[in-house]
């Protein structure tokens, strides 16, 4: 089939065949949760065109993942609620599905591929994700694919794992001039005539009822009834795709003028707020950028195009986007290819090896303090900052970028081995955070522990030669008054 997705970014799941009896194609929406700037969605459209059959999407959301919490729910179903009412107007027939009971939504997929020509699903590195569609892609009964949409970089463009977002840098600024001729669409139905379904089948239907959406202050009520963890509460800031992209209007048109100078300081607030969007895949990488470059009036041309791997001048735009443009695309995307390629990217076990000896060789020396899993939970520590930071975590969902390296390096200080350390973060991180769960988590959480960075000097306790950070050298270099005011 000729495809507007790029080839690398589509890979088969098992080798099945495509259904021409088959009643509709099933698009499975499981990461990239947006109607439009979609790789995976319009790939789905494309097999409804070339097989002339109808497209179901399936949304589902279940109960039983780790960190299942009210939090993470409600961000996922105001998500929801959004793609309900736009693929309304579209030629599709959306299916939401909420689990209300552990482990309810088992054999859907598999009881809905038995009238499907073929399905597509969202492939993501990272989480119970790739293993939930492993295993799906053996029960099905069709043949089923999995489309990378995850940022401007393909997950399978190289083969090597990056050991630094140097040399990351470079190998993208080598590729990004033709990836961005290849953009997902911003409409992925117009001009298009598709027959639309009339109906789930009546089988699926009654065993897996679809959840209707009125509006999103229903999701409250339904959050109550379910089997989730109930004390990490929902925050003030609602998800989904129309929320995404008006976060993003804002950031630039009142933040990004002045990212690059203040975006480490807590008190300034100039960081764009996008990350647990981008987590939940309601607002695409694409998009962002595309804004951000036609807001520069960019154009190939300004980029000198020389892939040197240095953070600033290769979009040849104002440092403020350039400076915005690399946290998007080389520190996010790092993570990414690291989690496809490694396994073991959330094993202690996967830092690299200078900061496994360097670590083992200062096990043993004396933690000032030493803090239980509970008091770090609790912010109970003698630092306020730190109390300030891990506050804003559990009641915001998000921690200031710069006062999150703190925050994990003092759980190393303050934890009795490294290893403690990296499960306090992973819990604290994936539980309460928004963006949590993500490639990202684990690109912060072991940058924390010396991946993707290198040896310093001098050497010293506990850290021995991974990077060190303290929070007075913090609140010398950092402006915090007025973060301290709210949170500590
Ligand atoms: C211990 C620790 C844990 C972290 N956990 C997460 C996490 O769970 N999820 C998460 O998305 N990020 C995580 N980060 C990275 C970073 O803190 C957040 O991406 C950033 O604060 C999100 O805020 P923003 O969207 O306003 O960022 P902006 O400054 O507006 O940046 C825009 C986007 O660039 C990417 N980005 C920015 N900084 C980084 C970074 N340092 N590493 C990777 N990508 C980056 C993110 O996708 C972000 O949304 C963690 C960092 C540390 C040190």
């Amino acid at each position: 089939m000729i495809s507007s997705v790029p080839p690398i970014r589509i890979t088969a799941c098992n080798s099945n065949r495509v259904n021409n009896d088959g009643d509709f194609v099933l698009y499975w929406m499981i990461a990239a949760r947006r109607p439009s700037w979609n790789f995976a969605l319009d790939r789905a459209v494309e097999w409804s065109m070339k097989i002339k059959k109808p497209l179901l999407v399936l949304e589902a959301l279940r109960c039983d993942y780790p960190w299942a919490n009210e939090r993470i729910h409600a961000f996922v179903l105001e998500g929801m609620a959004d793609n309900a009412s736009e693929l309304a107007q579209a030629p599709a027939l959306y299916y939401p599905y909420v689990e209300r009971v552990n482990g309810e939504g088992k054999g859907l997929v598999e009881a809905l591929s038995s009238n499907a020509c073929v399905i597509v699903t969202d492939d993501f590195p990272c989480f119970f994700i790739p293993s939930m569609i492993k295993v799906a892609a053996k029960k099905v009964r069709v043949f089923m694919e999995k489309v990378d949409a995850n940022g401007l970089i393909p997950l399978r463009l190289s083969e090597k794992v990056f050991q630094s977002a140097y040399h990351f840098r470079r190998f993208s600024q080598k590729n990004l001039l033709g990836l961005l001729r290849q953009q997902p669409k911003a409409l992925p139905f117009a001009g298009l005539k598709l027959k639309a379904l009339e109906a789930i089948p009546k089988h699926v239907s009654k065993r897996w009822p679809s959840l209707f959406f009125e509006q999103k202050a229903g999701i409250r009520g339904l959050l109550d009834t379910l089997p989730i963890d109930h004390q990490v509460r929902p925050v003030g800031c609602s998800g989904g795709s129309r929320e995404a992209r008006s976060t993003l209007n804002t950031f630039m048109e009142k933040r990004l003028p002045f990212y690059k100078e203040y975006r480490n300081h807590p008190d300034q607030d100039a960081e764009s707020g996008l990350s647990p969007y981008l987590h939940f895949g309601h607002i695409s990488s694409h998009e962002i950028v595309k804004a951000i470059l036609d807001g520069g009036s960019w154009s190939p041309g300004n980029s000198p195009g020389k892939a040197s791997g240095q953070r600033e001048g290769w979009w040849g735009v104002d440092e403020n986007p350039e400076a915005f443009l690399d946290q998007l695309i080389t520190w996010r995307e790092l993570g990414f290819q690291l989690c496809q390629k490694r396994k073991d990217y959330d094993k202690y076990e996967s830092l690299p090896s200078w900061a496994l000896k360097t670590l083992q060789d200062h096990s043993k020396d004396i933690r000032p303090s030493i803090y239980t899993l509970k008091e770090f939970e609790e912010a109970r520590t003698h630092d306020p900052l730190w109390n300030a930071a891990q506050k804003q975590l559990l009641e915001d969902g998000v921690i200031h970028n710069y006062l999150r390296m703190l925050w994990g390096k003092k759980i190393v200080h303050w934890s009795p081995t490294p290893r403690d350390a990296l499960q306090f973060m992973e819990r604290l991180n994936n539980r309460y955070a928004l963006d949590g769960r993500d490639p990202n988590s684990y690109t912060g959480i072991f940058w924390v522990l010396g991946r993707h960075d290198r040896a310093w000097g001098p050497e010293r306790a506990i850290f021995g030669k991974v990077r060190y950070m303290s929070s007075e050298n913090t609140r010398r270099k950092v402006r915090v008054k007025q973060y301290l005011e709210k949170w500590a």
